[in-house]
């Protein structure tokens, strides 16, 4: 028995080093000093916890990230987006293969030249960045957005929303580039959005959206912003590292209401507490580590089922071993 676990260790350990070795071999051509190897990941997420991923690019522009997204997949080597890292769990064993992060020209915003009511955002570009240049010019219809963390690319893909709307309802056309490594556009009737969720090609990349809004006069924007800011800090602790809504609602109920009626709220695991002020978030309060948030997840988990016979679904996106 010990004997095989032995021979197991040796093998993923092998396996690891020769996924390493192709991985530098593969990425260090194309990417010259935009990617670095063993990279913890941690600090690129806002719930501040999480081990190493094999490597972290920062891709620049779109040829570049079309001729990476086929060069990866032709060597094999997995890969998954990182946007703002605000709906992401990182296993503390981290996670094999590239995080991929869109900065440069894929984070830029431009305004539409035949029509004034569209503006087209980078995938990489963030929220607090997008709504600055909405407040600014007077572009309405994202105010929702206000205190949402992230990327614009996140935000898409996770059809991110509050107070009744999401992303949805603002998108007009995705430019995506394939699994494949091809560009490839959608006009938003192509698109199938569910609660949270855009149901993409498994490897697809978002690297720009064009988004159709409203005119609005700066003040109103700000203000519709500030009053969504006031609302969230009423009801969201937002003193800590965290990750928004850990569980989907599910249909016609909350499950902050659900959690709370199992009386979980305040309890903690490690440096891992399901916040007292809103049910439905797990908080770091200082050197929580991934494992102790899956705890409290699988916890809420199974309180909620035995107590209300209802299966949560998670929101957050767990990556990793
Ligand atoms: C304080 C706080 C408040 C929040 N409030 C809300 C809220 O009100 N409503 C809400 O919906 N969410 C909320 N969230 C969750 C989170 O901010 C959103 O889901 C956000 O849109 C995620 O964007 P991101 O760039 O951080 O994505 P990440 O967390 O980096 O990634 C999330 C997923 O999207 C994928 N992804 C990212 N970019 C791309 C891309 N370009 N192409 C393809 N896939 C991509 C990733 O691979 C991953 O699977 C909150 C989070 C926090 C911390």
């Amino acid at each position: 028995m010990a004997f095989g676990q032995l021979r197991l260790v040796g093998l993923s350990a092998f396996t690891r080093w020769i996924m390493d070795e192709k991985l530098e071999k593969t990425l260090s051509g194309i990417a010259g000093d935009h990617v670095r190897f063993h990279c913890s990941m941690a600090p690129y997420t806002t719930l501040k916890v999480g081990g190493e991923v094999a490597a972290l690019w920062e891709v620049l522009g779109l040829e570049e990230l079309l001729s990476g997204v086929s060069l990866l997949r032709r060597a094999k080597i997995p890969y998954f987006v990182l946007g703002g890292g605000s709906n992401l769990l990182i296993r503390d064993g981290g996670v094999e293969g590239v995080a991929i992060r869109l900065g440069g020209s894929l984070a830029h915003i431009e305004e539409d030249s035949r029509d004034e009511l569209k503006l087209k955002a980078g995938a990489g570009l963030s929220i607090s960045d997008l709504l600055a240049v909405c407040r600014q010019k007077g572009y309405g219809g994202l105010e929702f957005l206000a205190g949402i963390p992230g990327s614009v690319g996140g935000a898409v893909a996770m059809n991110a929303g509050a107070f009744g709307m999401d992303m949805a309802s603002v998108i007009h056309c995705l430019e995506m580039v394939s699994p494949s490594g091809e560009l490839v556009e959608k006009e938003i009737q192509e698109l199938s959005f569910d609660y949270r969720k855009l149901h993409l090609e498994k490897g697809a990349i978002v690297s720009r959206v064009l988004l159709g809004l409203k005119r609005r006069a700066a003040q109103d924007i700000a203000e519709r912003m500030a009053g969504y800011l006031k609302k969230r800090k009423k009801t969201q602790p937002l003193e800590y590292p965290s990750a928004g809504s850990i569980f989907k609602n599910p249909p016609g109920d909350h499950a902050g209401r659900l959690i709370e009626f199992t009386g979980l709220k305040g309890a903690k695991k490690g440096g891992a507490m399901i916040s007292p002020k809103h049910a439905n978030w797990i908080v770091n309060t200082g050197n929580a580590r991934a494992e102790d948030i899956l705890a409290l997840i699988e916890l809420t988990r199974k309180e909620v089922r035995v107590r209300t016979g209802v299966e949560l679904e998670l929101e957050l996106k767990v990556l990793g071993r």
